[in-house]
């Protein structure tokens, strides 16, 4: 069953085009990651699913419905994790997810039992009482998933939901996006974490620039570029060396320069380590360290894009 369904979707900001025609389905059971540099649309796109905002064109349907027609019982189905935390930090981790269940009409004992398994789930029965504003960056992001699974949805939607946090509170929304999933729910995950989406999604669409550059199953994705290989050069005196002239080197396909280390991507077929060797000499650089690293989703946006996902 797929649970989305998104066909030429299109949304502009004035003449800005923020979405540019995109087309994707998730199905029943997926963890479905949408990955993306800052700025790629990725939450534009988010809001227009969960109806927040407007598009300019495209149709959509949720749980095989049209969207424009779902009422109250999918949106039940359904729990958001935005980008933007949505807790009142004025109120207590307890109250804020109370607060939520009842949006969702649980009521009484039922909303008792949520609230439990809500704060069980996250981590935070400890915290219960704590004010959100009290919290660190990693538990108000807790708190915030907390909120949008204490309905039991049958798809959630998380945009980005580990941005800026420490490493074990990442560790533990990573593992309960997981367990989620195990429980039978959907799941549909933005980040811009590559190591993140190769963890957790069984399918990953690519976004940039408004557009889904590339979609598939990881391996799907790492197969457009599996002729190719990544050299990693650390150097000396970075300034001595043009970008151009390595791009014109045989069999480059793409370059990344950060601090004092190439990322150089080439075309397997075509030896040219000693063509980028001769060049760096030529170029009065040390090399400090050198040697190929593995081909990743990282490398897949590299060879689309000619850019980091990161930059
Ligand atoms: P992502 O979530 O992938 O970082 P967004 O969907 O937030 O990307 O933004 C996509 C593009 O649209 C960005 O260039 C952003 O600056 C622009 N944008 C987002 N919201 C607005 C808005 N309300 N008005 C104008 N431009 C916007
Ligand atoms: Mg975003």
């Amino acid at each position: 069953m797929k649970i989305l369904n998104i066909n030429n979707l299109e949304k502009r900001y004035g003449n800005f085009l923020a979405v540019d025609n995109i087309s994707l389905s998730v199905e029943k059971g997926e963890v479905f990651g949408l990955l993306g540099p800052n700025g790629a649309g990725k939450s534009t796109t988010i809001n227009i699913i969960i109806g927040l905002l407007k598009s300019n064109g495209g149709e959509i349907q949720i749980f095989e419905k049209e969207q424009k027609e779902y009422g109250k019982e999918i949106k039940k189905k359904i729990g958001i994790v935005p980008q933007n935390l949505a807790i009142y930090r004025e109120l207590s981790a307890e109250e804020n997810i109370k607060f939520f269940g009842s949006i969702y009409g649980i009521k009484g004992k039922a909303l008792k039992e949520a609230v439990e398994y809500a704060l069980e789930f996250t981590g935070l029965l400890e915290h219960r009482k704590n004010k959100a504003k009290n919290f660190s960056g990693g538990m108000m992001r807790r708190l915030n998933i907390a909120c949008g699974i204490v309905h039991k949805p049958e798809l959630v939607i998380m945009d980005e939901p580990t941005v800026g946090i420490d490493p074990q509170s990442r560790n533990h929304i990573l593992e309960s996006v997981k367990k989620l999933n195990q429980d039978g729910c959907t799941v549909i995950y933005t980040s811009h974490y590559m190591e993140e989406v190769e963890n957790l999604c069984n399918r990953i669409a690519i976004m940039d620039k408004g557009k889904i550059i590339a979609e598939g199953t990881q391996e799907e994705l790492i197969t457009m570029v599996s002729d190719t290989q990544n050299l990693e050069v650390e150097i000396s005196d970075i300034k001595n060396i043009d970008k151009e002239e390595i791009l014109n080197i045989k069999g480059v396909k793409s370059l990344i320069i950060k601090d004092e280390v190439l990322n150089i991507n080439s075309l397997r077929e075509v030896s040219n380590l000693n063509l980028i060797i001769d060049y760096l000499t030529s170029k009065e650089v040390k090399i400090r360290n050198i040697g190929y690293t593995d081909i990743n989703l990282e490398t897949v946006f590299l060879n689309l894009t000619g850019r980091n996902l990161r930059d």
